[in-house]
């Protein structure tokens, strides 16, 4: 789905009598198309005309050869507009994939938890659509992972818990373009939580929302949802209360910039004058500025050009028969204690997965050193929403790899130096999943 957003100049209020997309011989009208043709006009926002915004269905993108018709009245008399894709810059653009992954913590008392609240998607994903609708969304809502207390309640942090949880599940069963959200609900089992944490720049994040029993619809939290996929989209914080945030961000106070962003939900224009602020930032109210837009666009338009590369897909070793098709692996650098740990090494049924290239190499030997494997990698680093935790404390590392031929039982990290930084023996445990 694309939105066109035509701003008009004309001296008195036009009226819009109808839009139409001609493909052939067929007229497509976009607003039976999509039921979500906008007339959206506030004369004090927009001072150069009336502002109309329409959503074209994604399958007429590739049609170069069509055009919109707007028809326009003004003081009675008609006024065509058209519009040609061919005079357009577009580009298409891989869906995002988000899977949706409830956390449900077991209740004190020891009684059996209660299921996951029934949510709405559209409420859970209301925000990230606004302020991040770079490409047409294909959400999955994956069933729910339990998790007892006596495991939860020894975490320092809890949200910070269920992302390392939520990373080796997305480390061994996810797709290449598949986004993990782990989602906790605060107050279910009592159990509480608050904010959200993410890596940026990889695809696992976790939120903790609030959701009516009654209805399933989402009281509060929408908003850190489309925060920590941000920070997947590579977004950092941006400057509005946070000590700590991108210093390439380029105006004061996380504000909008100068250009006026579309708000759906509130059918309008935002600008700078409206008050708004980043909402990569820990102010309010939050929106998104052309610099997060851009860089979060950029970013994914990066990821999916990967994703294309299919010669970059690393092969298993496909024999009949074979259960284990990958190892998922993943691991962390706490930066200021210098100490590595590994954190996952498991046989996995899914296919290999493509690694990010990277300054680092993960490397797997045999039992009589031998080298049986290498990959680039890369360290990512996470970001808490509502906690000061200082940047670049914890790296971690995620790679999931081919069956070798022999069986690894070492695993060494190379640093960019070429220098060996971690090593240690490894036994690649079964998978969990059936
Ligand atoms: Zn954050």
């Amino acid at each position: 789905m694309t939105s066109f957003l035509v701003a008009h100049g004309y001296d008195t209020a036009a009226e819009l009598q109808g839009a139409w997309w001609t493909n052939g011989p067929n007229l497509v009208t976009l607003d039976e198309a999509t039921e979500r043709t906008y007339a959206a006009v506030d004369d004090s926002v927009l001072e150069y005309g009336d502002a109309f915004t329409f959503h074209l269905p994604g399958q007429y993108m590739s049609d170069q050869e069509g055009e919109a018709t707007l028809l326009f009245q003004t003081d009675g008399m008609e006024d065509p507009l058209t519009l040609r894709l061919s005079g357009l810059d577009l580009v298409s653009v891989h869906s995002f994939n988000p899977v949706v992954v409830p956390y449900i913590v077991d209740p004190e008392d020891g009684s059996d938890p209660e299921p996951a609240p029934n949510y709405d998607m559209d409420d859970m994903l209301e925000e990230t659509r606004d302020w991040l609708p770079i490409a047409n969304d294909n959400p999955v809502e994956r069933e729910s992972v339990f998790v007892p207390l006596s495991e939860i309640s020894e975490a320092e942090d809890a949200e910070a818990y269920v992302l390392g949880l939520a990373a080796s599940l997305y480390n061994e069963e996810g797709e290449e373009d598949e986004f993990y959200h782990a989602v906790l609900f605060d107050g279910v089992n009592d159990f509480p939580c608050g904010g959200g944490i993410a890596y940026v720049g990889w695809q696992v994040g976790v939120s903790c929302v609030e959701v009516d029993p009654e209805t399933g619809s989402l009281d509060e939290g929408g908003d850190i949802v489309a925060h920590e996929f941000g920070h997947n989209f590579h977004l950092w914080h941006t400057p509005c209360g946070l000590s700590s945030y991108d210093p390439d961000y380029p105006y004061p106070n996380a504000q909008m910039g100068p250009e006026p962003g579309w708000s759906y939900p509130l059918d309008r224009f935002i600008t700078n004058a409206d008050g708004y602020v980043s909402y990569m930032s820990y102010c309010e109210p939050p929106f998104v500025s052309d610099f997060d837009y851009r860089e979060a666009a950029e970013w994914f338009l990066h990821l999916t050009g990967e994703w294309g590369a299919e010669d970059a897909q690393p092969r298993a070793d496909e024999r009949p028969g074979q259960l284990y098709r990958s190892i998922a692996l993943m691991g962390r650098l706490d930066v200021e204690s210098g100490e590595w740990e590994l954190l996952q090494s498991q046989y996995s049924t899914r296919p290999p997965r493509r690694p990010r290239e990277g300054p680092w190499e993960l490397v797997l030997f045999d039992r009589i050193g031998v080298e049986l494997y290498r990959e680039p990698m890369r360290l990512y680093e996470r970001q808490r929403r509502d906690e000061h935790e200082e940047p670049r404390q914890v790296l971690t590392w995620f790679a999931r790899v081919p069956v070798p031929p022999q069986v690894p039982a070492e695993l060494r990290i190379i640093d960019p130096d070429g220098i060996e930084a971690f090593s240690s023996a490894i036994e690649v445990t079964p998978s969990k999943q059936r």
